[in-house]
């Protein structure tokens, strides 16, 4: 496909202040012109962009498992991206925790040769701060931007110490790199499974309290402060840690956030209702109490958190099924969150279409420095169509990803993507909803 025209729909892309009826031209995996009534170029197939649907810079969801190398009966890096353009993400970054851990060049470049030959989603690997994310040694930071890491973290453990974490910042500023954390304090959170708080104590469930969280924050943001380096906080959870980074933000240490859509949908009733032990509500950090709810949707709607993304967790069925406290943590998140940020945020007046730009596009290309997060010309054409008022209904058995541990089973939500566009090629089409097959799937 060589060139495409867009016709008639509503374009968002904040970066470029666009709001409005406008048309897209794609040239050669490129957009060349953004505008009102855009002449027909030579050559170019037009696609009439149904009435309803909004056209948007992709979605870029920068904390994804894919778990290949190693856990290959959770998740391909295959199944993984088919998952992730079924979801409306044009790319996703993959965390370090693959076995080998990726901690070198060829981790890196394996991840990256799996993701070229799948074709699908844009891949860009993350690596580990430490060597083995062991804690001890830092890793060779500079072998890994090489080979292509957009950021490092240990995530699945938080940066084990704070001198390594200070380390971590000052090496990572000669390559523009963030530092992603997962913040926990270990010796707080012990054995812990679940939220510290009734539910947990009234189910017999050993807790893990928000401090365990917010500790590390004010850690991180306080050494992000100190050394220039770029911190970015994974999947924010308790109300003091969005505390600490407000004050951080404020006082111009470069800080950013991410919120995964469970923690603003879920809290730790789900533990007792409807199901009680739902193994696909335990996850790290753990489903908190309503208070933490209220706050990270408050953090979201006024901007101190910059980023939405799922913490994708695939694992195996045969791994969930058993009792609460074996179970490992996470959930599969790639193809729930559009309908979720919709349904729940942008439908409920939390958030306007700019911000949900901002949220899932801009800022992740920003904070990874990647290309993407705008549309405007001369930009890679990675588009995302959403439908805002497709009803969908969640269906565990429907997931594309190899794993099919979600929460969120047999939700009805309104709001979906419609269709996904990567370098200007249509890579799915979303049968749920009616229209998208205008879009015309170029196969794979
Ligand atoms: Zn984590
Ligand atoms: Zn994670």
């Amino acid at each position: 496909m060589v060139k495409r025209l867009l016709k008639g729909g509503r374009v968002v892309d904040p970066a470029a202040g666009h709001d409005g009826e406008l048309d897209v031209l794609m040239e050669n995996g490129r957009v060349t012109a953004v505008g009102r009534d855009l002449p027909l170029s030579d050559g170019a197939q037009v696609i009439q962009v149904p009435r309803g649907f909004v056209i948007v810079p992709g979605l870029i969801d920068m904390h994804v498992h894919l778990r290949e190398p190693g856990q290959e009966h959770k998740e391909t890096i295959a199944t993984g991206v088919r998952a992730a353009v079924a979801g409306g993400f044009t790319a996703v970054a993959c965390m370090r925790n693959t076995s080998p851990v990726n901690d070198n060049a060829g981790v890196t470049s394996f991840i990256l040769a799996k993701a070229r030959e799948a074709g699908l989603a844009r891949v860009y690997p993350i690596g580990a701060v430490t060597r083995g994310s062991a804690g001890e040694q830092l890793a060779d930071i500079a072998e890994l931007h090489a080979a292509g890491c957009v950021a490092i973290t240990d995530d699945g453990h938080p940066v084990a110490t704070s001198l390594i974490m200070r380390r971590a910042l000052e090496y990572t500023r000669m390559f523009d790199l963030p530092v992603i954390d997962h913040c926990e304090d270990q010796s707080l959170k012990g054995d812990g499974v679940a939220h510290e708080g009734v539910y947990a104590a009234a189910l017999g469930l050993r807790g893990i309290p928000g401090a365990a969280e917010e500790i590390m924050v004010a850690r991180d943001v306080t050494l992000a402060g100190m050394t220039g380096g770029h911190v970015h906080i994974a999947h924010m959870s308790a109300r003091g840690s969005l505390e600490a980074v407000r004050v951080g933000k404020t006082r111009g240490a470069h800080v950013t956030c991410e919120v995964a859509p469970h923690h603003f949908t879920l809290t730790d009733e789900s533990l007792e209702r409807p199901l009680k032990y739902d193994t696909n509500c335990k996850m790290n950090p753990p489903l908190r109490d309503a208070a933490d709810v209220e706050v990270m949707i408050e953090g979201i709607r006024d901007g101190s958190v910059d980023v939405i993304a799922t913490d994708h967790a695939p694992h195996h069925a045969d791994e969930k099924n058993v009792e609460f406290d074996r179970a490992p943590f996470g959930i599969v998140g790639l193809e729930t969150c559009v309908p979720l940020v919709f349904d729940r945020l942008v439908h409920r007046g939390v958030i306007t279409l700019t911000r949900f730009v901002e949220l899932l596009s801009l800022n992740p290309a920003r904070i990874l420095r990647r290309e993407g997060g705008t549309l405007a010309p001369g930009a890679v054409a990675d588009i995302t169509v959403l439908a805002p008022d497709a009803c969908v209904t969640i269906r565990r058995a429907s997931l594309r990803s190899k794993s099919k541990n979600t929460p969120f089973d047999g939700w009805e939500l309104r709001g979906a993507a419609a269709a996904t566009i990567i370098g200007g090629r249509t890579v799915f089409v979303n049968d749920a909803v009616a229209g998208a097959e205008a879009f015309g799937w170029d196969g794979v």
